[in-house]
């Protein structure tokens, strides 16, 4: 063990040496005028507002104000901007007034720049380095509208025959290029509005420190202890304490005209401007956010709208979370999760992941590792053990495509816990975890449900939801809907009370349990209690758990953040096997969730009975979650039901609840099968390939003994890290 506590304060040394207050942006230090001598630097398209908006952030800070066209272009060339462009022509003017701004040497200042400024890539390079540059994003529509209001019909750079529209399109990649910081500008937000958030956009960046972290378990009131940022809270994963992090001053609110404007986003729009409020810029700046969520979500969804809503009848509407590249929910957050994973490693080693899997985590974490390029993908790679028996025929061919490179899946011949417990077994061994980080400089690391960055994204498709439903007239902004989710580990479940935290109008969260129904006796009787309860087998092996890991956080929310209390329930929990929350804090938690359990034959009946009024094949935790949306919701508003796995994940049951006889061996023609009997959803574009290339390969086998899980471990190690170093 000791080795191991070694190599992690040897990472906190390192984080240190990095700490964001040695970035270029050193200057955010603790002077009296809001950036010290830098510059407050307003960016946006013609019309956003940069100049008005400048003059009242300069006049509230008591700074002075230059305007870019009128201070410095207008002086430089001494005759109007209009005059310049009319004489030279948009190419020449654009290099012309970058070479003016290359000169641009003023500070303390807010500075306006025109709109073209940002298309000159050595003029904003230069202007970057003397302060913060603040985007003012408004929408499209409404730049026309007021541009058209202003009688302007032409703005730089635009040629005879293209539209406006298409102008500001084009220009918008510049911009989110350039930003430091999003002010989101909403429909009808006055100059005082957005002044405003131009203020608190600059308190925020300057303010760090209050964008940090706390464990669930922890007192954060006495003790002065060390900052835990966003990157640290990434790699640990799991507090020292043993609790969980959660961030210190709870979710940004986000007020409804911004949220209107997310509306009419694509859903990689919506993530990037969520988590950019989420993440502070100092931990993970804009562009490198806006770089990893363009990834994770530009193309690799077989629908193009990611997570898209679809009416099932009367008010239920199900979200479908199975688009992703290995057909569960999880590659909502797992698409995303390795990169910022990758971008908080401090640089110095190499990074292992090991995961005992037995289900849909396994082939989710393979395929977001394996979609890392450059250097991060030479220093971190992922391993996963899965027992041969104990998986599901599909999931072991979606694991087993992954059989080299930075991501690997093993099989072993025993069960899940005897791959926990190894796993488990290494981390502790001390020996081990020396020899590695001497010999390879690699250090062994998990990827769990409760780490942050596997949470934070779900918050994404929950809003994502809510604002479809608005955009289609099902609601108005404001109007409540319910969300029914299958629940295992609480994961999806906190993120919507997290979406809620943020302003989505969510009623209540229902949990779906199946007949391992831990939380739903828990949120029926405060009682959450393990003892004589078996995991029983079923149709929807994914909520097949009796420790819920996320349910901690949920405690922590709904009681305040009462860490004292926290730490009381889940120690009591590890030693007695039961706790009971205090009767007030019980009556809280049904204020937020309902909760309700879902025989097996109601599973299968709901499949079959669905799929004969709609056509539609659910899986078999959507299933759950349907049969208890039934139940419990009052029909007063829409409900969501997560629809967290494609149904041919689950194809066995599903075939059983339709009443098909003769079923075909092979899983590609199992799908198939079952796709021609569906009108809707199709069939899954990524798990297909996946079936048919997969089921001509052999693969390997473990024996059930520590040492070849470990032999695995360093041949893994050998021929990924050490080629490369
Ligand atoms: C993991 C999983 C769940 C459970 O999600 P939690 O966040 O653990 O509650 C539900 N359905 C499917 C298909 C899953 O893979």
């Amino acid at each position: 063990m000791g080795l191991l506590i070694a190599s992690q304060l040897a990472l906190r040394a390192a984080r240190c040496s990095w700490s964001p207050f040695s970035t270029s942006k050193s200057w955010i230090s603790s002077r009296t005028s809001p950036l010290g001598d830098k510059n407050i630097l307003l960016m946006g398209p013609p019309g956003a507002g940069k100049t008005t908006v400048g003059r009242t952030v300069a006049h509230r800070l008591g700074l002075p104000v230059i305007d870019v066209d009128d201070d410095v272009l207008e002086t430089t060339w001494k005759m109007p901007v209009a005059a310049k462009l009319a004489s030279v022509g948009g190419a020449r003017f654009l290099e012309e007034e970058g070479q003016a701004l290359c000169n641009f040497s003023a500070s303390g200042c807010v500075v306006s720049l025109t709109g073209s400024n940002p298309l000159h890539a050595e003029a904003m390079q230069h202007v970057r380095q003397t302060g913060l540059v603040i985007y003012l994003d408004v929408d499209s529509e409404d730049i026309i509208r007021r541009l058209t209001r202003m009688k302007v019909n032409r703005i730089v750079g635009q040629e005879a025959g293209v539209s406006m529209r298409d102008i500001l399109h084009y220009r918008k990649q510049f911009y989110e290029k350039w930003l430091d910081v999003r002010v989101l500008c909403g429909t009808g937000d006055t100059v005082e509005e957005v002044a405003e958030k131009v203020l608190k956009a600059v308190e925020r960046y300057q303010k760090h420190a209050a964008e940090t972290y706390v464990s669930t378990r922890c007192d954060s009131t006495g003790t002065s202890k060390q900052n835990t940022y966003f990157s640290d809270v990434v790699v640990e994963g799991l507090a020292t304490d043993g609790g969980l992090y959660v961030p210190k001053n709870g979710f940004p609110k986000i007020d409804a005209r911004e949220w209107l404007r997310l509306a009419d986003m694509s859903y990689p729009e919506r993530a990037l401007v969520i988590l950019e409020k989420c993440i502070h810029p100092l931990d993970v700046s804009a562009l490198d956010l806006r770089t990893m969520v363009l990834k994770a979500y530009g193309s690799n969804f077989s629908s193009e709208a990611v997570a898209p809503v679809k009416h099932l009848n009367h008010n239920q509407y199900v979200q479908e979370l199975f688009h992703g590249p290995t057909a569960s929910f999880k590659d909502l957050a797992l698409q995303l999760m390795p990169q910022l994973f990758a971008y908080c490693l401090p640089s110095m080693c190499n990074y292992l992941i090991l995961v005992a899997t037995s289900g849909d985590t396994g082939s989710a974490v393979l395929s977001g590792f394996s979609r890392l390029s450059g250097t991060d993908r030479h220093r971190t790679g992922v391993l996963v053990f899965f027992p041969e028996e104990g998986v599901s025929e599909i999931q072991k061919l979606q694991m087993m495509s992954h059989r080299e490179g930075n991501a690997r899946a093993v099989s072993v011949l025993s069960d899940f816990d005897f791959c926990q417990r190894a796993i488990k077994r290494m981390f502790g061994e001390s020996g081990l975890t020396g020899h590695l980080a001497v010999e390879y400089g690699t250090v062994l690391s998990t990827a769990n449900s409760i780490n942050w960055a596997r949470l934070l994204p779900q918050v994404v498709y929950h809003s994502s939801a809510y604002l479809d439903l608005c955009r289609d007239g099902v609601i108005k902004f404001g109007e409540p809907i319910d969300v029914c989710i299958p629940t295992g580990n609480f994961g999806n479940a906190m993120s919507a009370v997290y979406a809620k935290q943020m302003g989505i109008p969510i009623r209540k969260v229902i949990c779906a349990s199946n007949h391992n129904r831990i939380i739903t006796d828990f949120i029926t009787t405060g009682k959450y209690d393990l003892r004589g309860r078996p995991l029983m087998l079923s149709h929807s092996p994914a909520i097949d758990i009796l420790k819920s890991s996320n349910l901690e956080r949920f405690i922590y929310h709904i009681s305040d953040g009462d860490s004292r209390l926290v730490k009381d329930l889940f120690t009591r929990l590890d030693r007695q096997e039961h706790f009971q929350v205090p009767e007030p804090l019980l009556g809280r938690i049904q204020q937020e969730v309902l909760a309700g359990w879902c025989s097996e034959d109601d599973c299968l009946a709901a499949i079959h009975s669905v799929h004969t009024q709609a056509g539609y094949i659910m899986d078999t935790h959507t299933a759950v979650a349907k049969v208890v949306a039934d139940r419990l919701q009052d029909g007063s508003c829409p409900v969501v039901l997560c629809s967290t796995a494609h149904y041919g994940k689950f194809a066995p049951a599903v075939f059983k609840a339709l009443q098909i006889q003769n079923v075909p061996e092979d899983p590609v023609e199992q799908l198939k099968k079952l796709g021609s009997t569906a009108s809707r959803p199709e069939m899954h574009r990524d798990m297909m390939k996946c079936l048919k290339e997969g089921g001509r390969k052999q693969h390997t086998v473990c024996q059930a003994e520590y040492s070849v899980l470990v032999e695995e471990v360093e041949n893994m190690i050998q021929d990924s890290f050490l080629k490369v170093i």
